[in-house]
Order: C-alpha cells, then sequence, then structure tokens
C-alpha cells in the first residue's frame, strides 16, 4: 500500500519505468480478477469446463463482455499519462482494445474505442528528450528545458508546448499519440481528462465522492495509509501558482466548491514548493485523485472493457473496483491484465530514452506485422528486438502463411490465424508476394528498380502471374529492410556499385577473379559461389580474406562487404560475370 495518495503515472510509461518480470504470473496476487497473469499455453485460453474454447484470447474477453449483457455501444478504454515521447510502449492498450473492439464488431455489436490522457495530471519530472511534431526525438537542451522545469507540479495542459505548435505541452503529446494510433489504423476517440473535468462531465462524480466521503475515505483506507477524518480525495491547481495541491481545507457540496490552501506537490521524490495563496476554486478547477478518477472514468464514459498493465493490477486496479462498487456504486469493466514488453531486452522508458515510437518502427515493418506483435498471448513477456526484426517479420510472414493453408501448423497456432490474420491485414488477399526480410534488405543493397525486380524474379519470388500490385507492395518492404540496415548498421547496410570502382589488384588476385568469373557463368547457386571462392584463392595461392576483399570492392567499394558468394548468387549473372573480370 502506498503512502502516497498521488496518482501513480497511469501509463506504459510508468510500465515501463518499473521492472519487467518475465516469468509470466510470477507475483500477481491471486483473486484480484479473472485475469491476473498466469502461466498457461500460449494461444489455448478459456479452456475452463463449460467455457467455449477460443483460439483467439480477445474472444474470450468479447464473451465476458457480453454476458454483461451491455448496451451498445460498448465502450473500450485505456489510458496514457503524458510523457516526454509517446512510445510503442503506449500502444499494449490501444492494439489489444482494439482486437477486442473487431471482435465485438464482427459480434454485430457498435463499439467506441476511447483513450483518455491523464492530461490534468501534474508533471512530476521533466523528461529527458522529447518528440517534436514531425517525430524527431529531441533533448531538452534543443528546446526550452527551463520553462519545463518551471513548470514542474502543475496539470500537463496548462504548461506552454516546448515546441510551441499547440497550445500546450499535454496537447503536444496527445496529438502526437493520436497521429501513432491512425498509422496502425486503429480508429481510437482520445478523451482530454482535462476537457471533461472543464466540460462537466465527470461533475455526478465528484459530487457523489463528496457526498459520500465518510465512504469514500473508509474504502481508500484499506488500500493507502494516511487516510485520516478530514481527508479528501481531490486537488486543485492554485490560482496564483499555478500548482496542484491537495491540501483541502472545506468543500461546499451545493456550491459545488473547494477551499484550498495552497501547499504544493510531492512529485518525483522532491517536494514542489507551494505558494501559500488560499482561495475557493470550483470542482471542475479541481480533479480527483487517481484511484477514484480512473473509476469516475468509468462510470461517466461507460466503460466496459479495459486493458491495462500489471502495476495496476496490483495497484489500482484492486481499489478501482472497490471505490467502483462500494463509493460509486457501479459495476467495474472486464479488466484484461498484459504483461509489458522490453525493448532490446531492456524496459521501455521514457528517461532512460529506451523507447521506439510507431513511427519509428512503420519505417522498418508493415502495420500488419506490429498489429500481429500483439495477437500473441497478452500475459507473455516480449521482447521488441530492433535488431531481430528480421525475425518478427519472418513469424509474420509463416503466420500469414499458415492462415492461407501454405504452410502446415500446429492446432492452436492455425486455429489463430484463421481468427486473428484478417484483423491485422485492411484486406485479405492470398496472392500477395512477401520477400523475406533479409532478402528485402539484400535488395536493399541495391538502388536499381529494374535490378531488385530481376534478383526478385531469379530467386523465384516473383513469378509471371504475380500482378502488378502485388510486386509494389512488396518492394515497399525493400525500403523498410534498407532503413534497417542503416539503422543497424548490420551486414545489410552496403550499397552495390553499378559502376565498375577503381581497384589495383596484383596478379593473383586478378587471375583468381576471371576463374571465378569462369565458375559464376557456368551457372551455380549462392551457397557453391560462396565455396568456390574459398576454393580459388586456395588453387591462386591468394589469401582468402585478399580474394575476399576483392570482392568487396568490386561490388560496394568497400573492404568488407555481406557474404559474398550468397550475395552475387542473388543478382544478374551476367553484371556478376563482367564486375569479376572488371569489365563493367
Ligand atoms: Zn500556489
Amino acid at each position: 500500500m502506498s503512502a502516497d495518495d498521488t496518482p501513480p503515472e497511469t501509463d506504459a510509461d510508468t510500465n515501463a519505468d518499473a521492472d519487467t518480470t518475465t516469468d509470466a504470473g510470477a507475483d500477481t496476487p491471486a483473486g484480484a480478477d479473472p485475469h491476473t497473469l498466469s502461466t498457461g499455453d500460449d494461444e489455448a485460453e478459456g479452456d475452463d469446463a463449460g467455457e467455449t474454447r477460443h483460439a483467439f484470447w480477445a474472444d474470450r474477453i468479447a464473451d465476458e463482455v457480453e454476458a454483461r449483457d451491455p448496451e451498445d455501444p460498448i465502450v473500450i478504454k485505456g489510458g496514457v499519462s503524458p510523457s516526454g515521447i509517446p512510445h510503442l510502449g503506449h500502444f499494449n492498450e490501444i492494439i489489444r482494445g482494439y482486437f477486442v473492439a473487431e471482435v465485438l464488431r464482427e459480434r454485430g455489436h457498435e463499439v467506441r474505442q476511447v483513450f483518455t490522457s491523464d492530461d490534468k495530471d501534474a508533471l512530476r519530472k521533466v523528461p529527458r528528450s522529447l518528440a517534436d511534431a514531425d517525430w524527431n526525438i529531441v533533448g531538452l537542451g534543443e528546446v526550452n528545458a527551463g520553462a519545463l522545469g518551471r513548470n514542474l507540479g502543475k496539470p500537463y495542459t496548462t504548461i506552454p508546448d516546448p515546441f510551441g505548435d499547440h497550445d500546450s505541452y499535454g496537447e503536444h503529446f496527445t496529438d502526437l499519440l493520436q497521429q501513432s494510433a491512425e498509422m496502425i489504423g486503429v480508429p481510437v476517440e482520445m478523451e482530454s481528462n482535462t476537457e471533461l473535468y472543464a466540460e462537466g462531465v465527470f461533475d455526478d462524480a465528484v459530487r457523489h465522492v463528496f457526498e459520500h466521503l465518510d465512504r469514500a475515505r473508509e474504502v481508500l483506507a484499506k488500500y493507502q495509509d494516511k487516510v485520516d477524518e478530514d481527508y479528501v480525495p481531490f486537488q486543485v491547481q492554485c490560482a496564483n501558482c499555478g500548482v496542484l495541491t491537495t491540501n483541502i481545507t472545506g468543500y461546499d457540496v451545493e456550491a459545488e466548491t473547494v477551499d484550498y490552501t495552497c501547499a504544493g506537490l510531492e512529485a518525483g521524490g522532491q517536494h514542489i514548493e507551494g505558494c501559500g495563496h488560499e482561495d475557493t476554486a470550483t470542482f471542475r478547477d479541481g480533479k480527483l485523485m487517481w484511484r477514484f478518477e480512473w473509476p469516475a472514468q468509468w462510470m461517466t464514459l461507460g466503460v466496459d472493457f479495459e486493458p491495462f498493465g500489471k502495476d495496476h493490477a496490483e495497484g489500482s486496479w484492486p481499489s478501482g473496483v472497490d471505490i467502483a462498487e462500494n463509493v460509486f456504486g457501479i459495476e467495474p469493466p472486464v479488466p484484461m491484465v498484459y504483461e509489458w514488453f522490453t525493448l532490446n531486452g531492456e524496459p521501455l522508458s521514457s528517461s532512460s530514452g529506451n523507447v521506439v515510437t510507431v513511427k519509428e518502427v512503420l519505417d522498418l515493418l508493415e502495420p500488419e506485422v506490429l498489429r500481429y506483435f500483439f495477437v500473441r498471448n497478452p500475459k507473455r513477456a516480449k521482447d521488441f528486438d530492433v535488431s531481430t526484426l528480421d525475425q518478427l517479420v519472418d513469424e509474420f510472414d509463416r503466420f500469414e502463411r499458415v492462415y492461407f493453408g501454405e504452410e502446415e501448423e500446429d492446432e492452436n497456432l492455425a486455429a489463430l490465424a484463421e481468427r486473428a490474420y484478417p484483423m491485422l491485414v485492411d484486406e485479405v488477399r492470398e496472392e500477395r508476394v512477401r520477400f523475406p526480410y533479409t532478402f528485402a534488405a539484400v535488395l536493399g543493397m541495391v538502388d536499381d528498380p529494374d535490378l531488385r525486380r530481376r534478383m526478385a524474379r531469379n530467386e523465384g519470388h516473383i513469378g509471371d502471374d504475380t500482378p502488378e500490385w502485388a510486386v509494389e507492395d512488396a518492394m515497399k518492404r525493400v525500403e523498410r529492410a534498407r532503413r534497417w540496415a542503416e539503422r543497424m548498421d548490420n551486414e545489410y547496410n552496403y550499397r552495390l556499385q553499378l559502376d565498375l570502382p577503381e581497384t589495383d589488384f596484383d596478379e593473383e588476385t586478378v587471375a583468381a577473379l576471371d576463374e571465378l568469373a569462369e565458375f559464376v557463368e557456368a551457372g551455380h547457386d549462392g551457397e557453391e559461389i560462396q565455396g568456390e571462392i574459398y576454393e580459388t584463392a586456395k588453387r591462386r595461392d591468394v589469401e582468402t580474406g585478399d580474394l575476399f576483399g576483392a570482392g568487396y570492392r568490386l561490388f560496394f567499394d568497400q573492404p568488407q562487404g555481406p557474404r559474398l558468394g550468397t550475395f552475387l548468387g542473388e543478382l544478374d549473372t551476367e553484371f556478376v560475370v563482367k564486375r569479376l573480370r572488371r569489365e563493367a
């Protein structure tokens, strides 16, 4: 139980800053809810006696939502607290909510997917980096950091946008998040907490809490220390200095006002000074404390389902259920706890800079692959590793082939593919072409679009009857894989030189290259060429490294390069032969 009654930042960012446990199901209090992290089969869920067995977890959640006989539109919610950079971690809730929304829509329901921005919360810590409106990640040194520092303790929506393109810092962040959702093709309705309070949407909830303060304290005291008889789960923004204060000295339910003396705020381990200003504010000037605000959102927005990370499962979810049932008298939404994923093996964290934005990810892979990342069991910890993105893409491609019956798979995965694959793509198209990602990266070494096509044809990825749209779509992956190679500066980050580079080889090397040219001309695949490079070097008494070096110089004008034989095997034979002979 927390002695601190300030809201835990309610987002993936906080998720991220916490330690990520990788053994799913290790430390969640049993019985907190039916979806606490638990061990189990990766895909097969809902196999309790009497339940329909579903291949896709979203179907099981949809069953539970439907079992409550909700009124349309069904409301699915997620939430975020603005931070420095809207990043992939924020998409756990958005994409998981999307799958459940899609299932319910398929079943004939009208569904709203809303995402609340907890932008009336106080800025507690100056982030290390920010994203500008064009998605450039910038360090604080490049913006007006002082302005942020002076605004600690104030609501995000009252802090000037460091980039000056939105009305506030909160709005800047929320806009980027909405853009990210659109990029993935998940239509969410963003709801600003600031606006919900200002428009009076929370009026009933706030009044209800003030009318039942004894009850509210009694329930809260089970989860939080320092709840005395004067405690009020409400804070207001000081009219003088702008800092949020919890020092409520009186209230008037009839007039819907509170009295306060500005006493500052505890934030990020430090105390932000209040100014001592005494005043009266309206309910709409303030906000409920997080443990009440969350259930108040459920009540006012009519939330039927909400996924959340395990920090909430252990923290504000149990109190939220209690407050919903015993203070507000409402039924809490169907919950779903998801396991966080790590990025490159480390927890996602804005403060440490270990983040990747949706924009960056979509520069590297297709939206359907990113959606696929969230299809698998949400209870299982995963790592999003940019250096091995090729494996994630391969996994998606296989999932797709399983859906089209082009690859045998075990029953569970086949059933999952059957169910979920259509929700990953904009259009189910059997004639699509997918280049294996690393092959796309090899094509990315070549600038000439016609040569790329010939190479893809040589390797059998494109046939005579492949529709043009499929080729064009497939070629987009080449650009993505090329960006990946550049970003990782890995073994695919080379450029084929279409013009003969200047060279100065000794006699033995020249002879070896000529022999190799003959071998290639005779018609051999990449593996055979690779082996022959070693053989030729041995025969001609050239250092193996020198012969490979000569090849890299000829083809890339670099001292090193990718696996040479394999690469040459994928190129045009005529081109390779001429180049080995230093003719073109
Ligand atoms: Zn003040």
